[in-house]
């Protein structure tokens, strides 16, 4: 017998070709034998019952008839014809119904035969009918390719690939001769050891299993092997490169608590620090003393205080020689800590400085000088910062808030504009679920501030419909009386023209109407503005020449007006969760009771009514993002888009969180045995760096 390898081209296969090998190549990005191995159904047909035509309902996902065609007859015209066979078993009798391949279905099909039709029932004036069912004659379904296997696997497919004979039952026939010739070289990419102690299947055997299962336990133990594994070589890269990063790269030593800090803590700062903030504090002071270099993340929801922990650390640089820069997302954003954070210092203790895409040229000029000569200690700003001409006497520190905003290569830039890196305290507003920060943050040491300043009375979150709109205004109006200030919210610039939402602009009409001048002034702000402009809005409303700010989601993030109580979200139900959330956390920044108004159509859909329930249920950040993870799934959450989580095939981190922290686990005691992976048994181990490379995986943490 000829043996493959794994890495042969899938033309090798019996059965695939040239043209079919490119088809599949297109179709479905698979190239090698390998790939195909790992194209994995999507689910599994239980084919081990039988229902009987009386039993179908239309909430069931799925089912299996055995029946005889009676009839078969196209109907309609146009866009609604098509082909109607009728299909009865001694209970009852269904239609099944083609819109396409009426033609194949015609010459294929025949009245008066038994068969076995699979598909999902549906109700359609008021009798049962499945369209383009699953269709064998009898007789041939008892001796289809898997036999008389129960589970049957089925795969995905495409239009194009059907054409050619490689529907799921096409492909599942190439799997089967795949295996046929493979089986026995497929390597075991775990240790021995691992397999044992964590009772996994082979390799060979769980890649056998998930594609022809012969029970529901066979299936289940080769989910958990594959899915073990994915978890496992995330992790194992992730707390590889920690690993590399403690060891291999030198930090500054941050030894001193010097004047700078010390003059801020004791004379300056207007508050005392929470206990969250200190015990963060003290994180930061132990990593920038180690003369490793620090890659930690602060999670801390909205209002915990997370810019006085940056400054502070900030403060810790300057202290020890080294100069300090924070970036944010946006030009706002940028310029609201610049506020901030000058205010919190005032002139003396250290010299800060703001740069932005609209920074003028003498600014400019001044800025790269005092950096170059470093006198300048702090400097706050936007990408801009990330430009050529922005050169560091000594950059120590690196603070980046609202780090999902980011992309990988402007970290980098960062990472390097230092002979030594900077030390990296990434912040963000958006609580991760902790497996989720495990994947994708699990080369950084997490932070969490997860306590806010005394005193905040939570905000108070009520869902109303629009019937209750004028009583919505009248609140309004009463708040403003009282001195406070409003947002209101929309999440889109333009109506499409299918959506039924109101409008930015509709709604300020309305508005306008409701709250005439001169009793009331209303800001704009919308993604569409220069930033001239939006920032001349902006500051109007900080300042508090205005009592309503009527904004698309620009002020999503790190907006921060004290007097400003409450928060109206209009089309609420069209805002994800942890959106809602970040909103929300715009109010309850000062000492009033502060309020939270979801505004939303009558239709909603089963997740919208659970998100907004669950809004108004807790203001827990963290419970928020558990709860939009269990929604969305790990796919959506802030973070994961560039991430190698999302090419996870089989795990799924909102469900498979237990399985995640085995696989974490595991890896951390392989390392605390072998930190170089050198034994013999981790051999294979060092397998996977070759094939994935082992630098640092800015990658994974953006
Ligand atoms: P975020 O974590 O959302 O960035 P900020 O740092 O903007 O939060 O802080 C929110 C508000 O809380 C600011 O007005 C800040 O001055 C205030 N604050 C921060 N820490 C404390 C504290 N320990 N006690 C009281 N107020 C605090
Ligand atoms: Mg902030």
């Amino acid at each position: 017998m000829v043996s493959y390898d794994l890495n042969t081209p899938i033309t090798y296969l019996k059965g695939v070709g040239q043209f079919k090998a490119e088809l599949i190549n297109k179709e479905l990005g698979v190239f090698t034998f390998e790939d195909l191995l790992h194209y994995y159904p999507f689910r599994y047909v239980d084919k081990t019952r039988f229902y009987k035509i009386s039993e179908l309902t239309a909430d069931m996902a799925a089912a299996q008839v055995l029946g005889r065609l009676v009839s078969l007859e196209v109907v309609g015209e146009k866009r609604s014809r098509r082909l109607v066979g009728k299909f009865r078993d001694d209970t009852g009798l269904i239609e099944l119904v083609w819109f396409q391949a009426i033609k194949w279905m015609q010459d294929h099909l025949e009245i008066g035969k038994a068969y076995v039709v699979y598909g999902k029932p549906t109700l359609f004036g008021g009798a049962i009918n499945i369209t383009h069912p699953e269709i064998e004659s009898y007789g041939r379904q008892q001796m289809s390719v898997t036999g008389n296997q129960s589970l049957q696997p089925v795969y995905s497919s495409t239009e194009k690939l059907k054409k050619h004979f490689l529907d799921s039952k096409g492909i599942q026939r190439l799997q089967e001769t795949l295996l046929s010739v493979i089986g026995n070289v497929i390597e075991e990419s775990l240790p021995h050891a691992i397999l044992a102690q964590h009772k996994l299947l082979p390799l060979a055997t769980a890649l056998r299993f998930i594609h022809f299962p012969a029970s529901a336990q066979d299936l289940h133990e080769a989910e958990r092997r594959l899915k073990f594994e994915e978890l496992f070589f995330i992790q194992l890269k992730l707390l590889r490169s920690k690993h590399i990063q403690k060891t291999k790269f030198k930090g500054h030593v941050f030894a001193e608590v010097g004047s700078k800090f010390n003059t801020f803590y004791q004379d300056r700062i207007p508050f005392p620090l929470t206990n969250a903030q200190k015990r963060v504090m003290k994180e930061i002071r132990m990593d920038t003393r180690s003369g490793a270099q620090m890659n930690r993340l602060v999670q801390g929801d909205v209002g915990s205080g997370k810019t006085v922990v940056a400054l502070m650390s900030m403060l810790l640089a300057n202290d020890n020689g080294c100069q300090a820069c924070l970036m944010a997302p946006t030009e706002i954003l940028a310029q609201q800590h610049f506020n901030s954070l000058k205010s919190l210092l005032g002139d003396e203790i250290a010299s800060i400085r703001l740069l932005t895409g609209s920074t003028g040229k003498k600014e400019r000029k001044i800025i790269h000088q005092q950096l170059a000569e470093g006198s300048l200690d702090i400097l706050v700003g936007t990408h801009a910062l990330l430009e050529e001409g922005v050169r560091f006497r000594q950059l120590g520190l690196a603070v980046i808030d609202e780090q999902h905003r980011f992309g990988v290569e402007q970290r980098a830039k960062l990472w390097r504009k230092n002979a030594i890196p900077p030390h990296m305290l990434v912040m963000t507003a958006t609580p991760i679920p902790r497996t989720l920060a495990m994947s994708l943050y699990g080369d950084l040491d997490i932070s969490v501030i997860d306590e806010l300043p005394a005193g905040r009375k939570p905000i108070q979150t009520m869902h109303l419909f629009e019937r209750s709109r004028l009583q919505m205004f009248g609140f309004l109006r009463k708040e403003i009386a009282l001195g406070r200030q409003v947002y209101i919210v929309y999440p889109l610039i333009k109506e499409s023209e299918k959506m039924d939402l109101m409008n930015l602009e509709t709604g300020i009409e309305h508005l306008v109407r409701e709250f005439p001048l001169p009793d009331y002034r209303i800001s704009i702000v919308h993604g569409k503005m220069p930033a001239k402009d939006k920032d001349f809005e902006m500051q109007r409303f900080v300042k508090g020449e205005t009592q309503i700010m009527v904004a698309t989601t620009v002020i999503e993030v790190g907006v921060n007006v004290p007097n400003a109580s409450v928060m109206v979200i209009e089309n609420a139900e069209r805002f994800g969760l942890s959106q809602l959330h970040q909103l929300r956390g715009r109010v309850g920044r000062g000492a009033e009771q502060s309020y939270c108004l979801l505004m939303s159509g009558n239709k909603l859909s089963k997740e919208s009514k659970l998100r907004l329930e669950t809004m108004v249920r807790t203001n827990d950040g963290f419970e928020i993002a558990e709860t939009d993870l269990k929604i969305r799934g790990p796919g959506d959450i802030a973070g994961t888009q560039q991430s190698g989580v999302l090419d996870l095939k089989l795990a799924n981190l909102a469900t498979d969180q237990p399985l995640l922290l085995e696989a974490r686990e595991a890896v951390i005691r392989l390392f605390e045995e072998d930190p170089e992976l050198l034994s013999p048994a981790n051999q294979v181990l060092r397998k996977f760096f070759g094939r994935n490379g082992n630098g640092i995986s800015w990658d994974k943490i953006s």
